[in-house]
Order: structure tokens, then sequence, then C-alpha cells
């Protein structure tokens, strides 16, 4: 009782604590969460640098949380990395994703799709699979989905599952190295594994204006994936400067709050009617 809570309070600070019984509570309600029915998709615009047009867009989860509210990924994807949940929400995910292409599809809307998939799930033999009949029962075209490959602080594993990402390759899938030039993902990818798409980590790109060694590090990886031939995207763009630097760098697709933010269905099919950005 009282003494516990004492000794508590010399270790963590009130928040810090608070913090962690809602995460443990979120870990605990993740698996019936998935199947009731309380994750969200958003979607957020990849946008070409070359004609302004809009090429794909991501699909970014929340969880609409009953008491909550709506929970971020990052409070919940690192939980669902370390129970196992992360492979019934993959599945979500993936199947809910490809469920609003098809129907912007049916509108006329083609668009292509990024989805977020945890370098663990890559672990699982049997995602190829999972991923061709997905694509089947929607009849979604493979090469108009990529798969954004995230390693989280857990996991550095992606070159151990190069099998996998191969397999994928083959049905199709494109392959984007996402959070490039941080600490979990490395130069030895760009060489061993088939990919397609770089995408350059927000934390260069947000202050690359403000700082000369964060525009030298955003100018060599876009010099670097443009040579490859790779799809270069910068994410975390937030204003017109920034997307003029990325411009005259040769960067070829921007995604950031500045074009738009990531937005629920229907505003993000208002947002792609007014393209008011
Ligand atoms: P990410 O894949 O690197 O996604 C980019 C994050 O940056 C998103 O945060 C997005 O909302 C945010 N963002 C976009 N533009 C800007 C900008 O201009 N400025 C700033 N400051 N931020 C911007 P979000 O949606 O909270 O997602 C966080 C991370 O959670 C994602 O990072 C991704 O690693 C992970 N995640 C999201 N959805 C999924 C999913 O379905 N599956 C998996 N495995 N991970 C996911
Ligand atoms: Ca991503
Ligand atoms: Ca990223
Ligand atoms: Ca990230």
């Amino acid at each position: 009782g009282a003494q516990r809570r004492g000794v508590r309070f010399l270790v963590f600070d009130e928040e810090n604590e608070g913090e962690r019984r809602l995460q443990f509570g979120l870990g605990r309600d993740l698996p019936s969460a998935i199947e009731s029915g309380q994750m969200r998709l958003y979607f957020q615009p990849k946008i070409s640098m070359i004609d302004g047009n809009v090429t794909g867009v991501e699909a970014l989860v929340r969880w609409q949380h009953p008491e909550h509210g709506l929970v971020f990924p990052d409070n919940f994807i690192p939980l669902a990395e370390r129970s196992g949940a992360i492979e019934p929400l993959t599945r979500w995910v993936l199947d809910a994703a490809l469920k609003q292409a098809s129907a912007w599809s049916a509108l006329g809307i083609d668009l292509e799709i990024s989805v977020n998939v945890s370098a663990l799930t890559l672990h699982n033999r049997d995602f190829p699979n999972t991923v061709r009949t997905m694509l089947a029962n929607w009849s979604f075209p493979a090469n108009r989905l990529t798969l954004e490959i995230t390693e989280s602080a857990f996991i550095s594993d992606v070159l151990r599952a190069t099998d996998t990402l191969t397999r994928l390759h083959e049905l199709g899938v494109r392959i984007s190295i996402d959070d490039f030039g941080t600490g979990y993902s490395s130069l030895a990818y760009i060489r061993r594994l088939p990919i397609d798409e770089l995408k350059v980590d927000k934390s260069f790109v947000m202050h690359m204006q403000s700082e000369p060694d964060d525009s030298v590090i955003v100018r060599v990886l876009v010099q670097l994936g443009r040579s490859l031939g790779l799809n270069v995207v910068a994410e975390g763009v937030e204003d017109r400067e920034t997307w003029y630097m990325l411009a005259a760098l040769g960067c070829n697709c921007a995604q950031g709050y500045y074009m738009a933010r990531p937005l629920d269905v229907p505003n993000f099919e208002k947002w792609l009617q007014s393209s008011a950005w």
C-alpha cells in the first residue's frame, strides 16, 4: 500500500508512472480492440516533386480507444511488437488499406497505397502468402502496394528477413525502407535487399533549413537513392522553403504537414477534391 507507493514515487515521476500504467492497459486491450473494430486508418498523401501530383497515400493506424480517445501508433506499436499482437494488427491494416484503395479505384481514383510493416513481421515466413491472398481478395494489383519496412529499437533484423522480402518483391509488391538514415537502418540494406524506395527520415528533413548538418545529410541520402535508381521520399516537409530545397536536391517525392496531415477518409477525400495545398 502506502509503502510501495512511496518507493514508486522515488523511482518514477508521476507522469511516467501514469504513462506506464496506460501502456500496460493498452497492451492488455489491444487484441480485443482489433477484433471489436477500434482501429482506424488515416491517410497521408505522397506528392510528386516533379509535377505536384498525388502519387499515392500512406496508411497510418490509430486506435479509437473508448476511454483514452484517439491513441497514436507510437503508444501501441512497440507493445504490439512485444506481445505478438503486431501480427493481427498488420493483417487488419493491410486488409483495411486494400479495401479503401479498392473503394477509391471503384470511384475512378487510382492511388498507390503504402502500408507500414514492422521488420518483426518479416520473420513470419508465411507473410508473403498473406499478402498475396489479400491482394487477390481485393483484386488489387501488387505493383500498386508498397510495404514500408520500419525497424524499432527492439529489433534490428531486416537483413535476417531477406528471404521474405525477396518473395514479397517477386509478387510485384514494392519495398520501401522507412526512416532511412536513422540508427536502425543501414547502408547494408540497399546493397542486399530488393528495394524500390527510400524514405528520408523526418528528423533530418524537419530542420534542414536551420541546421546545415541536416541539410548535408539529406542531400547525401537523396543523391544516394536517386543514383541507385530508387524512388526517394522526403517525409516531414512542413513548409514551402523545405519543399524547394528538396526539389533543388533532386528529391522526387515528398510527404508532410505542408501538403497534408494524415487525414481520416472523409477529410482525405475533401482534400483530394480541393487539392488545396
Ligand atoms: P512513419 O511511418 O515514419 O510515419 C510518419 C509519421 O510522421 C506519422 O506519425 C505522421 O503522422 C508523421 N508526420 C507526417 N508528416 C509530418 C510532418 O510534416 N511533420 C511531423 N512532425 N510529422 C509528420 P504517426 O502516424 O504518429 O506514426 C508514427 C509511426 O508509427 C510511423 O512512423 C510508423 O513507424 C508507425 N506506424 C503507423 N502506422 C503503422 C502501421 O499500420 N503498422 C506499423 N507496423 N507501424 C505503423
Ligand atoms: Ca512509414
Ligand atoms: Ca518514417
Ligand atoms: Ca518513424
